[in-house]
């Protein structure tokens, strides 16, 4: 079965993917997502652009891609080269027909194939009230966690509580944040006069 946010962003289709380049600077574009199977997601790029030369020399790429209900998922992880390329260009352009109009013929074969298998998946709904928010891993990686946390030196003044403009911190010692609906906008930890409130 397919990875059901994997094939929202199929749904999507033409989604953006960014890179980072040899400057270090970041750069975005973007790509349809060509083909997707179980936890793999596939697209391709020819072997003259700098996005390919990105792909080889830096590895990491981040797609993003919102649906038509504005919900956005999010997939960040390190793409894998494949190495039967005429077997994934064929199968690419058999999922995806309107290729040959851009590659007629063997000119197909310039195309380079990627499979992305193992990343941070993030899923957010800003059309829900609170707001939904959701995190996954794909493969073995670690889950890089952003937002913030209450920590034990929490007062319990609620001070936190009654600004969050989420209203996602319940009540408790220590108050504690509910991450689903947490926007990630660290008003809470500016207002904590006792700074218990840490990046996570
Ligand atoms: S503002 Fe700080 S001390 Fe007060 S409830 Fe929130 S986390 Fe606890
Ligand atoms: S980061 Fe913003 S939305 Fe999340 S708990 Fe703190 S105040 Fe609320």
């Amino acid at each position: 079965m397919n990875n059901e946010y994997l094939t929202q962003l199929r749904k999507i289709k033409s989604v953006s993917m960014a890179t980072v380049d040899h400057h270090g600077i970041p750069q975005v574009r973007i790509i349809d997502v060509m083909l997707v199977e179980g936890n793999n997601l596939y697209f391709c790029t020819s072997r003259g652009k700098a996005f390919y030369k990105q792909l080889i020399e830096n590895k990491w790429v981040s797609i993003l891609g919102m649906t038509e209900n504005y919900q956005t998922i999010r997939f960040t992880g390190k793409p894998v080269h494949l190495r039967d390329h005429i077997k994934w260009i064929n199968k690419i352009f058999e999922h995806n027909p309107v290729m040959n109009d851009v590659y007629p013929g063997e000119s197909r074969y310039i195309l380079e194939p990627f499979c992305l298998s193992e990343g941070t998946i993030e899923y957010f709904d800003l059309s829900t009230s609170p707001i939904t928010r959701k995190e996954m891993i794909l493969g073995n990686v670690e889950l890089v966690k952003n937002g913030f946390k209450i920590t034990e030196t929490c007062k319990a003044c609620g001070i936190c509580f009654k600004k969050c403009p989420q209203q996602c911190i319940e009540a408790g010692t220590p108050y504690h944040i509910v991450q689903e609906h947490c926007l990630h906008c660290g008003l809470c930890k500016e207002v904590c006069p006792v700074k218990a409130i840490r990046n996570r």
